[in-house]
């Protein structure tokens, strides 16, 4: 029997209505940018599978630091004992965050740092005495799938079961060139009427909302809003985190520093999961007291797994190193030619980018998980190339070490695609 046709059996996948797609692909090997499956046909992971491995699956740089660091500790509790990897892995972040960020906090996925970050922005107040109950967040934000993630994300596709129990949430629609006054606006009379403790976003782009880019000057007159109004920052950058914007984080293309920095996907380089909640000083510091219930009591498990500290430590030393930087640097240009050729394509309506993110709208509409999409994607995988389009947006995120061939092979079949749409 096949890896594929066994998963059917005890398997219950991710995002999957398994009536309507009962058949998986097994993959078997990663190396760099490719993915082989369990017969042999390879594929480039144009999406670093979730924007994850964006120094190359497998990278002997990480691995071998990790596979040395499991002969000499795998796993300690991070209550009350520390370590190494911990310790050097908050000197290296604390180097290359915004330079308001000063205390990291550790837990296992996107979705939990940015429950943390709301938990943080929560009690914030309260540990001073002032109850604030509403959070702000953008339409069509993501944020994850647990429940305060959830309330935050706008872009909530089958959320019906659960809308009841989700948290107050105020929503203003992203900044862009027209819109900023009546943002403000809005901001102004949800203040009047509401105690609010916090604003969660995507910083310049919103990965789940098909790559949706907004305006990093409109960003920084809302977060100057937010900060006059003591309304705590909380900058998910899970997905922009680690070079994708350009810069080390999207935060630092913009001049207002968020409180609460939120990271995962890329910080692993896709070896482990794990996730980080960095914040200034000034937040922590309303923790900081004689009383215990100040505290903030929140942990997981595997907080700060020694393995997955190391594996984001060597991700960073390849982030700073000048190979990858290039490689950005070249990623970013190679977009921007195939952008300037494919952007008047009739069957194209939009394209944008942000750095190595580049999208594309087609001009069909598409349902988010209907049957053209599934067209798309199979056309894209017989071709060799691993891309998920979002309803009509037809995104790449590849790896950053993607060879140039590679990149014009991914090129080449979107560009074929639009052949059969
Ligand atoms: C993926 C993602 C999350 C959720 O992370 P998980 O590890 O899947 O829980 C949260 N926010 C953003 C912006 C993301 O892209």
């Amino acid at each position: 029997m096949t890896l594929k046709d066994r998963d059917k059996k005890h398997l219950w996948h991710p995002l999957t209505q398994h009536k309507l797609h009962p058949d998986t692909i097994a993959i078997t090997k990663a190396k760099g940018c490719v993915l082989t499956d369990e017969n042999g046909n390879e594929y480039i992971d144009a999406i670093a599978s979730w924007y994850t491995c964006m120094y190359g699956h497998c990278n002997d740089n990480i691995t071998s630091k990790v596979s040395a660091q499991m002969q000499q500790l795998d796993q300690v509790v991070f209550s009350g004992f520390t370590h190494k990897p911990a310790i050097e892995l908050s000197e290296a972040l604390i180097k290359i965050l915004p330079q308001n960020q000063n205390k990291i906090f550790f837990s296992d996925n996107g979705s939990t740092s940015v429950e943390i970050g709301i938990k943080m922005a929560l009690q914030y107040h309260f540990n001073k005495g002032e109850k604030r109950n509403t959070l702000i967040a953008f339409e069509d934000g993501f944020h994850g799938d647990t429940f305060g993630a959830m309330s935050v994300s706008g872009l909530s596709v089958y959320n019906g079961p659960f809308e009841d129990f989700f948290l107050d949430v105020k929503r203003i629609p992203t900044p862009n060139s027209e819109n900023l006054e009546a943002i403000l606006n809005t901001l102004k009379s949800i203040v009047e009427t509401n105690k609010v403790a916090g604003f969660v976003y995507e910083p310049l782009v919103q990965g789940a909302a098909a790559m949706k880019m907004h305006n990093p000057d409109g960003l920084n007159a809302i977060l100057k809003f937010c900060k006059a109004h003591n309304i705590i920052t909380v900058a998910d950058e899970v997905m922009t985190g680690f070079g994708k914007t350009g810069k080390h984080f999207a935060s630092l293309h913009i001049e207002t520093n968020p409180d609460i920095i939120c990271l995962s996907k890329a910080l692993t380089g896709g070896l482990l999961p794990m996730a980080i909640t960095s914040c200034s000083q000034n937040i922590y510091d309303a923790f900081y007291s004689d009383d215990i219930s100040k505290g903030l009591f929140h942990g997981h498990t595997y907080s700060a797994n020694p393995l997955a500290c190391t594996a984001a430590l060597a991700s960073i030393e390849l982030l700073l190193s000048a190979d990858i930087q290039n490689n950005i640097q070249r990623v970013i240009a190679s977009h921007e030619v195939f952008n300037q050729h494919i952007k008047n394509h009739p069957k194209v309506k939009a394209t944008r980018q942000t750095g190595v993110i580049f999208a594309l709208d087609l001009n069909t509409e598409m349902a988010r998980y209907g049957n053209l999409r599934d067209k798309l994607f199979k056309f894209f995988m017989d071709n060799g190339v691993f891309l998920r389009p979002l309803g009509n947006t037809i995104y790449i995120q590849a790896p950053y070490v993607i060879t140039k061939k590679q990149l014009e092979k991914v090129y080449k079949t979107i560009e074929d695609a639009l052949k059969i749409i």
